[in-house]
This record gives C-alpha cells, structure tokens and sequence, in this order.
C-alpha cells in the first residue's frame, strides 16, 4: 500500500515471486487481492500456533482450534460411495487415545502418501463430528522431518479461502510464500514513518515490524510488530481524513450565504410544533457554516424520530433564500415520495417550486424537470439516486442533503458534490447513531451535529420478545390495538444471500396475515423490493393515508417511513436482524403520543448471541448504547453502512473499537504533524506526503467527499 517506485521489487507482480507462476497468482489475486510482492506481505497472520508445544490426544477438547498431535496412522480407509460424499478417514494413535484424520480432497493422492505404521506430525483444527474428536484436512509431515524451530516457536495462520487451500494454498503454503517474499525484498522495505513519530510513540520500525508478524521471534516482538503496524495505519487514515478537513477548511471553495431570508423567516414561523432546543442548535450550525464562505461538510446525526426532516427542510430554505437551488437525497422511491408529500405541507405559502425526481418519474415529466432544473424555476428537488445521474444539471445547486446516508455509496455522494462549482453545501443525515471511535475512523473529516433529544410526549415503545407459541396471542393483540384505531406494521427479513427464501417466508406470511385479518373487516398491504414502483406507491399510501390497517413489509421500510397513527411493530425471525437494524425498525413507531409496542418473533432456539440482541432491544430505548453494543458484538466491518462507504482505507490490522486508545492517539499525532506543517514539506515529514499520494490514488473519488 505505502510503496512507491515502480523498480522496487515490492511492486514486482506476485507471478514472479518463487513457487508462484501464473495459475497462483490469479488465485492469490481473486482470493486475497493479493498483485505484488507488497501485498503479500502485507496479509497479516490472523493467530498465532506455538509450535514447541505438541498435545497429546487425551488432552484435546473440540474448542481448541488449531493443535499440533504427534500420532502413528493406525489405519487408512475411504468411506462413502459416490465421488462427492466420498472421504478419507484415518485413525492416528499417540498411545493416549485415538483421533480421526479427515480428507474430503485430494483422497487418492493422501491415501497413497499416508502410511500406517509411520509417526507423523499432524497440526490443524480440532473439530468434533458425532461425539468423535477429528481434524479435517491437517497439515501432515513426517516426524523426522518436521522442524521444531526454537528460534521461531510461533506460526502465523493465513487468512484463506476453501479454494486456495483446494489448490494447495493453505496456511503454510502461504507462509512459505511470504518468506520468500521477504528475502526477496528484506533490502527495500522503506520506513513509513518519520524518525521522529517512531521515537515518540516508541514503535519499532517497518522492517522488524514486517518480518516479525509472519514469524515473530518472541511474544513480545510479535505485539510491538502489532502496535506498530496497526499505528501505521490508523496513523495514515486520520491524517488522510484531517489534512482534507484542513485544506476545505482553509483553501476550499465555497458559497457564501450570509442571510436566512423571509422564507426561512416565514415557514419557521408557522410550524406546527414548536422546535427542540437540538434542532434549533443544530439548524444555528448549518447556518454558520453556511454563512462562512466555505463549503459546509456536516454529518447531522439523530436518533430516528428526532425530527430531522424539518431541520433539512428548514435547511433548505436558507440556501433558496439566498438565490440559490437545493436538492434532498433519499435512499428509496417510498421515501422520497414520503419527503415530497411532506415538503408540499410544510411549504405550503411560502413561494417555492419543488419537484420529485425517482427512478419512476415519466420521461416527458422527466425532461421538464431536468428543464426546470437548468434554468432555476425549481428551487427544491427532492429524489433518489435519479438525481445524481449525469444528465440532471442545476443553475446553481447551492445545498445538498442526503438523507439516511448510510444506503448510499462513497461515489454517488461525490457525484453530487461535483454538481457545482464552488461545490455545494453538503449535510449528510443519519439515524444509524455512529459512535464517537467509529466516526473518527469514517467520517474523520466531517463535522458532527447531533439531535440529542426527542420531540416531547414521546412515550417509550415497549418491546417484548414472544416465539411461534405465542402467535395466536400477537394477533389477537394486534387485533385489539386496530380495533382501538391503530395501524400495526409486519416486517420479514431480507437478506440478500437468501433471498428467494426470504421472499417465500413474505409470501407464507403475508397469506396467513391475510386468512387470519380477514377481509373486508380487515384491510393489509404489502411492499416488498419486487413490487413494481407503482403497486409498491400504492400500497404505502394505503396505509400512510390509514386505509389498510397492516403493512406486511420487507425491510425496506426500515429507514424513514413515518406513519404516526402506527402503534406496532412486528420483526419475524427477529434473530436474523442487527441491533441497529432492530432499532431502526422499532423507530417507525412510538412517533405518536400513544402507547406503542415493538414485538420481536423468533425461533425457540437461539444462538448465544442472538439472545443478547433480542434481550438488549428489550431493555434499552438508547440508540447509542445499541449502536456501541453491536459494535462489540459485530466488529465494525458489519455495522451498517461502514461496509458500503467503506473507510478511506483498508484497514487490515487495525480495529477501531478494539485499538481505540492507539486510535485516539494517531489522531491526536496526525493533528499535530499538520498544524506544523500542513503540506507535508519538511524533510522528515515528506515521506508521509508520498505515501498519503499513493492512498489518496486508491481512493481518489473518496477524499471529496466524506
Ligand atoms: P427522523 O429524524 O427520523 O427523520 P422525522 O423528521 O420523520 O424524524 O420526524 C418524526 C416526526 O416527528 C414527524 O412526524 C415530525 O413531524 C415530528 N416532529 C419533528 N420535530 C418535532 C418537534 N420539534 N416537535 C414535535 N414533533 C416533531
Ligand atoms: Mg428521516
């Protein structure tokens, strides 16, 4: 990643490295991204084997993981009929008890090689099939080849694939490359860090570092190469995120914007609520920001139901009342849909033109909103992903907002920002609450507004956990609660790797909800991805305008829909949602001043984990406390919306909730570097220039943006 010129052997292509060829590197390309020398040695080991110690069978228990035996094959026979069930199975003795070797592949070639009566080292993973102890495609050497290294007593595993390892790639094939590499290239491993960064965080350097996490000479050689190369990358992401804060900040364009104007003036007055003090707090930093002459960047995060969509509305009007356009970006037709209906309210007397924009829209209409556009007559447009298609051109977009950012990608966000020049304003709005290590991580270099507070009368929604033997009472619950004039919605899974299933369980549940409510007591709509636009539209308006009593949905109702009159939410097979996820979902309810309740249906059985969901959801309202659970519980590679958007970088070793002080730290480093020296230009800092160009070549798009 941080390598530079093109005769450094790090950059030679990993075909070239020996014992790989052509045919490896295309695998170690598609497996593990893996295209130069430098890359290989940059796939860290994910754990580490001590391999002075050999157990004796008597001792394994099935949650050891990866062991070493030494054992004499007592026996050697294949099992199964066909070619695919087939299998080796072997017995191996060490004179305390006995273990079964298991081979799914490779069966003749291991059949001919394994020899009873011979001692062998076997090392792998420890797995318990049928009450018996086995271990599935072991590591196998003869014993009076095998090396107990003293200088090396820790093996690095590999991280890999089932099809590397099918093509003889496991862990210690992968580790026999990564030596190789190192010796080829031990000469030109240059520091990535200035002298005097090393000094003061006490981290040794790059070289020792590299060779140390493939094969770490001690324990605590193996931790220092740890905390350095984790630093290293912290380190890069913070300075990448913090030097473009700094250059927006005092370099950037931006658009000056120095009055609120009558409309803002006029609409704010005839609000039908009175707003929080956090949304009043949060609207005086737009309007700072807006009024500064440089470009706003500014995440507002707020819990759901905190009121947002008046705060970008009011938003809005700021940049309109200053002669320029506005656009509101939101990550589904329903909720575009939803936010024009409510614009059309909220702006009702104040003088605006808005228009809708979405993957729907008629082509003739299309045209003359894109018209419109070009020319200024429309001042507000709210839409989809439509919007940043290249053909929508605006007279002079003043103010982006995207909506429930997390379901957009990196790219389509710096599509907008490219829309204008001086680029537009841009306020990114999320319910997903971000915790504070996290959003140092990915959003770094925006500015962070938060709506702390709920609009008053909110009552808490209570949450209850029920499974199958429950149901006939969830519905006679729901019953009642309609008859009392309330809406419940019914939410189903969708998870893209099942989803054929998944839309099966939406059909069989929809159709029972249906036999079970009845008609014409009783009315139910459905949304679903499947549905075309319209019926999807048609449905949601059923029950956004009260008509249908139930909405069977899949998830994507999940981010934004606000039907206040609903009181209930039902997730089935609640296990196979997030935390946040859950609580999103439970947001849609609870936004009127009536008692609500979120049940969560699942299976009898449930994994450790999933149970921890499910009672946290029941005991805590807190978005925050949700959001830091699931990051403790996930890691953040899972937490919603940092897989889209991604960090700037990949970050391989370093976990930002795990390594939050050493987080804290690089952050506070790069600050420090670059209140110093904002370029880069000293002599002991151009190294982190040069390498801050490679990452920013990777990731150009990226940078503009968040
Ligand atoms: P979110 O932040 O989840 O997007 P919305 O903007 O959809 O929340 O607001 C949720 C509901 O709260 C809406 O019905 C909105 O009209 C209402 N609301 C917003 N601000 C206030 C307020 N200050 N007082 C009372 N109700 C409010
Ligand atoms: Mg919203």
């Amino acid at each position: 990643m941080y390598i530079c010129d093109m005769s450094n052997p790090l950059d030679r292509d990993i075909q070239f490295l020996h014992g790989v060829g052509p045919k490896k590197a295309a695998l170690l390309n598609k497996e593990l991204n893996v295209r130069t020398f430098g890359d290989l040695l940059r796939i860290y080991p994910f754990r580490y084997v001590d391999k002075s110690k050999v157990y004796s069978i008597r001792e394994l228990t099935p949650d050891m993981a990866y062991v070493q035996i030494r054992g004499k094959i007592i026996s050697v026979q294949t099992m199964g009929t066909s070619p695919r069930s087939q299998r080796l199975s072997a017995i191996a003795t060490d004179g305390s008890g006995t273990m079964e070797i298991v081979f799914f592949h490779g069966i003749k070639w291991m059949k001919d090689k394994l020899k009873p009566g011979t001692e062998y080292i076997f090392f792998g993973k420890i797995s318990e099939f049928n009450g018996v102890l086995n271990m599935v495609h072991p590591e196998i050497e003869p014993v009076e080849n095998a090396a107990f290294s003293s200088e090396y007593p820790l093996m690095g595993i590999y991280p890999g694939t089932e099809t590397l390892k099918k093509n003889g790639m496991g862990s210690k094939a992968i580790s026999k490359l990564v030596l190789s590499a190192i010796v080829e290239t031990s000469n030109c491993i240059h520091e990535t860090l200035p002298g005097y960064i090393l000094k003061k965080e006490e981290l040794i350097d790059l070289k020792s570092a590299i060779c140390n996490i493939h094969f770490p000479k001690s324990l605590h050689l193996l931790s220092e190469a740890k905390r350095r190369l984790k630093f290293e990358e912290l380190f890069y992401l913070q300075l990448s995120l913090l030097k473009q804060k700094y250059l927006r900040k005092t370099r950037g364009k931006g658009i000056k914007m120095p009055k609120v104007g009558a409309k803002f003036n006029y609409c704010y007055s005839k609000l039908p609520f009175p707003l929080t003090e956090a949304q009043k707090r949060v609207i005086r930093e737009v309007r700072n920001d807006m009024a500064g002459g440089k470009q706003m960047n500014r995440l507002l995060q707020g819990d759901v139901g905190s009121g947002k969509t008046a705060v970008a509305f009011l938003c809005s009007l700021i940049a309109i009342g200053n002669g320029f356009q506005a656009c509101i970006m939101a990550p589904t037709e329903v909720l575009a849909e939803q936010h024009f209906n409510s614009a059309e309210g909220f702006f009702d007397g104040c003088g605006i033109s808005i228009a809708l924009l979405t993957g729907s829209t008629k082509s003739k209409e299309k045209k003359e909103i894109l018209e419109r556009l070009a020319d200024g007559s429309i001042d507000l447009i709210i839409g989809t992903h439509a919007l940043i298609e290249d053909n929508v051109a605006f007279r002079a977009l003043g103010l982006a907002i995207i909506d429930e950012q997390h379901r957009f990608g990196v790219k389509q966000r710096s599509m907008l920002w490219k829309k204008s020049d001086p680029p537009p304003h841009i306020l990114v709005m999320t319910a997903t609450p971000i915790p504070r290590t996290l959003s140092m991580t990915v959003y770094g270099d925006l500015d962070v507004s938060v709506i702390d507070e709920l609009p008053p009368g909110r009552k808490p929604v209570k949450t209850i956990h029920i499974t199958e033997k429950n149901r006939r009472n969830m519905y006679a619950f729901l019953k009642s609660q309609i008859k009392a004039g309330r809406q419940a919605f019914i939410v189903y899974p969708l998870i893209k790797e099942s989803e054929k299933m998944d839309y099966k369980n939406l059909e069989q549940g929809f159709m029972s909800i249906v036999e079970e409510f009845k008609a014409p007591e009783y009315v139910v709509a459905v949304v679903h991805g499947k549905q075309k636009n319209e019926d999807k539209a048609y449905d949601m308006n059923l029950f956004a305008s009260g008509k249908a009593h139930i909405l069977v949905a899949t998830s994507v109702i999940e981010v934004g829909v606000n039907v206040p009159n609903a009181s209930v939410m039902v997730i089935e097979s609640a296990e196979r949602f997030g935390l946040s996820q859950l609580h999103q979902l439970r947001g849609r309810v609870g936004r009127g001043s009536d008692m609500s309740y979120c049940i969560l249906v699942t299976g009898h059985k449930l994994s450790k984990e999933s149970r921890e969901r499910i009672d946290l959801m029941c005991s805590t309202q807190d978005g925050f406390e949700l959001a830091e659970a699931d990051l403790k519980m996930r890691g953040p590679g899972d937490i919603e919306g940092t897989q889209q958007s991604g960090t700037i970088i990949d970050l391989k070793i370093a976990n930002p909730v795990k390594d939050n002080e050493l987080l804290e730290e690089a952050r506070r480093m790069a600050a420090s570097v670059l209140e110093y020296d904002p370029d880069l230009t000293s002599p002991s800092n151009k190294v982190l220039g040069a390498n801050l160009k490679n990452i920013k070549d990777e990731i150009k798009d990226f940078s503009n943006i968040s």
